[in-house]
C-alpha cells in the first residue's frame, strides 16, 4: 500500500501526539508506520476518530483525500499511533 506510506510522509511521518497525559514521557517518537493511524480533525480543535473504510479502492481514494488536504495545508488529519489513539479516545469517553 504505497498510498498509504506516501500519506504518512506528507503528515510528517511520526506520530503527533499532543495529548499532556499519555503513555509516553515527552513527546511520542513513534515512526512505525505499522502502527501509525490516521487521525481526522474536525474544524474548531473537535477531534473525531475517522470510522474503518472498507475495501482497498475506496482506501486508497481516501490516502489520497489525506495528501491533497495536506497540501492546501488544511490541517484536517494528523498521525497517532496506535497507543495515542486508544489513549485519546479513553480520555474524550469514546
Ligand atoms: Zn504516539
Ligand atoms: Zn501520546
Amino acid at each position: 500500500m504505497k498510498v498509504k506510506l506516501a500519506a504518512m510522509e506528507a503528515l510528517g511521518g511520526k506520530c503527533n501526539c499532543s495529548l499532556e497525559v499519555c503513555w509516553h514521557m515527552g513527546s511520542c517518537v513513534v515512526t512505525d508506520h505499522r502502527i501509525l493511524q490516521f487521525d481526522h480533525l474536525i474544524g474548531g480543535g473537535k477531534k473525531e476518530v475517522l470510522q474503518s473504510i472498507d475495501g482497498a479502492p475506496r482506501r486508497a481514494r481516501y490516502y489520497r483525500r489525506i495528501m491533497e488536504s495536506d497540501k492546501r495545508r488544511e490541517g484536517r488529519y494528523q498521525l497517532l499511533c496506535a497507543n495515542c489513539n486508544w489513549m485519546k479516545r479513553a480520555l474524550l469517553g469514546l
